[in-house]
This record gives C-alpha cells, structure tokens and sequence, in this order.
C-alpha cells in the first residue's frame, strides 16, 4: 500500500507495551431506541483495537457521532456506543467526559496497558469540523502515536482525521489498509476488463462520478432510475418514468466524453414497466423503443440482464455503486438481485475482483444475500462515493505524508 504505514511498521518501530495511542475509529452507527441497531462499523474497528491492546498499548478511541453542531449535547454522547463496543469485543472499556483538556488527561492517566478508552464525541467541540490547529493540538497531547481507523470519515479534513496528522506520527489501521488495498484494486491498478456498475436514482448526484469512471474503466453499466436519463438523451421516450430533463446535455456529455476514452457505455436494452410504484403492482418487460406513455421504468429487464452476465463473464474487476433498479420493492428487485448474485459467485471462484459501496448499495447487496462472497464491501458512504470520482481524501492524504 503505498505510502501509507500500516500497524507491522508501527510494529516494527517500536515496543508498544505503555504506549498511548489515538485510533480515529468511526463509532457513528445507527441506533435504534438507545441501542445499536447495526453493528457493521464495530466489526470493522474491533481488530485493530483488539491488536493494539494485546501488544500492550493504552488504546485510546476517537470518532465522532451525529452532528451536535459544536457544543456538548448528550443524545450525541458516544457513551451508550462505547458500551456496545465493549459488548461486541468482549472486554472492558473505559469512557472519559471529553476527548480533549483534563477529564481526558484523567482517563488516559488511569490506563494500564492493554486498556482500551472511548473518549467523547470529537464534534462536541467546534475545531473538529473546523479543523482547528489548536484542538487537533489538544487531541494529540493525549497520545503518543496516531492510527486512523475510519476510511469512512477520510473525505472530512477534520481535526481528529487530519489537523491531528500534523502532531504525531501516523498510521493506518487495519480497516484502513484492508480499505485502500481493496479500492486500489478496483480503480488504482485494477486487473483489466474493469466494469463499472453505477445504479441510483438520480444522475445528479453522480455527475462527477460518472465523468470519472469513463476515463478509468472499460465498461460502464448504467441502471437504476439514472438510466431513464440516459435513454432520454438518446431520443427515447421514458413515460412516467424518473427522469431529470435539464440534464439531457450533461448524459450527452458522459456519453461522448466514455466514446473518446474507449469505454463502452451499457445502457438497458429492455427494462420491467408498472403503472405504478408499489410493491406488487402489475408490472411488464418491455424494449426501451416501447415504454408506455403512462408507465414507468423501475428495473432492467431479462435480456439487458443477459449481457450483463456476459460482461460479467469476461471481467476481472468490477467496481459497484447503485442499485440496477427500485430494489426495495418487489418484483423491482429482481435486476440488482441477480446480478449481484453472478458478481458474487464469480467473486467466490476466484474470477474476478468484486467492490462495491455507497449506501443504498450495501443494503441491496445484502439482500441479495451477495454482500459475503463481494471482494470488498465498503461500510463507507460518502468516502466511498469521493473516492469513486476520483477526489483525494484529505485523511487519506494525511497518511501518506506522515
Ligand atoms: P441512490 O441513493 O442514488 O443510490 O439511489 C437509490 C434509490 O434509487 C433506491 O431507493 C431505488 O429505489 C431508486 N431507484 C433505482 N431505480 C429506480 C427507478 N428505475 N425508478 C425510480 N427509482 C429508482
């Protein structure tokens, strides 16, 4: 990985027995009635701060949770999240009032080695998201050495992910490696044929994910509602289907500029239609040269799904954002489905090199019952979309540098 150090050159720098290390891990999980409803983000941090404390290190986590706009407030505590996390590794672990000044100084100095802290929501101070010197100064006076843990903040240049880079040295966690070698594989030096699957609503949203993917991959698939857009600015008539007008000249633009790079764009040839949108409503497979006025297009179709499964057939990576059509709906479901399901079993033989992220996504995939046998899911939402057009991540290039 490079440019990166990882946990083994911290390893191999130095004992760790006694000494305080800052782990940036992202505790923002969803909760349910006071409890955590999904504990992906735990599972992910829990090795590198299992790893820490058996050499001995004092383990001391920082994140942030919600957005307590710069102040304390206790429905943002990270309290309740700290104790699932314990719950979840099976140990103690200790929480301290604030994450900066003497209630922090207090809890790290009560640590033996091999404890593990959860200080206070980072955010219940305004310099985190300010990225101000003088808290990411605050925050490292508690540690000794930095590990960043939370690829899925690493698009926020914020005190605790990059203005603490600038005080100690730093790493990158085992989340964070498994991460970046995961998506260096699927866009930084993929093996070719790469095929890029970009589902979702609205083109909007993916603009300069789209005109980024073009110049990288050897195929792009375009489903979900963007589609429509698409097939739109190709003088197809889309009914009632989603569609964003004002953009016609920008998919003209992504479809020209995918020409000059050699990349072919795959649109649906066929798509599943319905009057309306509700879970089994009478729905039919027709070409895109004959969706009804008074229908809408809301999945792809069986032959579109064809050749899908040919492409599939003959690519080595495939990088995967959007679902293929309105999956949370069935029968809509059946495009993403079925295609996560060919990625995922030619992911299990060894075929190919599968990643997949962005929100919706991972919720798609799993119920697919395909997330498993995915190279690499990604728990990361707007990290994994910047890093999908292409933008350096400010914590990530804070890594590199140190
Ligand atoms: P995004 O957050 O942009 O990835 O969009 C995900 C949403 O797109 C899901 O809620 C899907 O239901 C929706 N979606 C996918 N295909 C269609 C479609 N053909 N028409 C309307 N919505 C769709």
């Amino acid at each position: 990985m490079a440019g990166h150090k990882t946990l083994d050159d911290l390893f191999a720098a130095i004992d760790l027995k006694g000494v305080r290390v800052l782990i940036r891990a992202d505790l923002n999980v969803p909760m349910l009635d006071g409890a955590v409803s999904d504990a992906t983000r735990l599972e992910r941090v829990a090795p590198t701060l299992t790893e820490l404390a058996g050499r001995g290190a004092k383990v001391i986590v920082l994140s942030h949770f919600g957005r307590p706009k710069g102040k304390p407030d206790t429905k943002y505590s990270l309290r309740p999240v700290a104790e699932a996390l314990a719950t979840f590794i099976g140990g103690k672990i200790a929480f301290g009032e604030d994450c900066i000044g003497d209630a922090a100084a207090r809890a790290v100095e009560a640590l033996a080695p091999g404890d593990i802290l959860v200080l206070e929501n980072t955010r219940f101070h305004a310099g985190e998201e300010n990225n101000d010197p003088d808290f990411a100064a605050a925050l490292a006076e508690n540690g000794n050495v930095y590990v960043n843990d939370a690829f899925s903040c690493a698009h926020r240049a914020h005190g605790s992910t990059e203005g603490i880079t600038h005080f100690l040295p730093s790493y990158a966690g085992r989340a964070m490696e498994a991460e970046l070698r995961a998506l260096d594989a699927a866009l930084g030096n993929p093996q070719r044929p790469v095929v890029a699957i970009v589902g979702g609503a609205k083109v909007s949203t993916k603009i300069a994910l789209l005109g980024n993917l073009v110049k990288k991959v050897d195929a792009l698939v375009i489903g979900g509602g963007m589609a429509n857009t698409f097939l739109a600015a190709q003088g197809k008539k889309v009914g009632k289907s989603l569609c964003e007008p004002d953009l016609l000249d920008t998919a003209r633009h992504i479809l020209a500029n995918a020409r000059a790079a050699n990349c072919d764009i795959v649109l649906p040839t066929d798509v599943v239609v319905a009057a309306e949108f509700k879970a089994g409503a009478a729905a039919r497979t027709v070409s895109v040269d004959d969706v009804p006025d008074d229908m809408m297009i809301l999945d792809v179709g069986p032959d579109t799904l064809k050749h899908l499964a040919g492409r599939f057939e003959t690519a080595k990576t495939v990088v995967w954002n959007g679902p293929l059509g309105a999956f949370e709906v069935p029968p809509f479901d059946r495009g993403t489905v079925e295609a996560a399901r060919i990625v995922a079993m030619r992911s299990k033989q060894g075929e190919l090199v599968s990643v997949a992220g962005g929100g919706d996504t991972v919720a798609a995939l799993n119920e697919a019952g395909a997330a498993d046998d995915f190279t690499y899911v990604s728990a990361a939402g707007g990290a994994f979309l910047e890093w999908m057009e292409g933008v350096e991540l400010p914590g990530v290039a804070a890594l590199a540098r140190k």
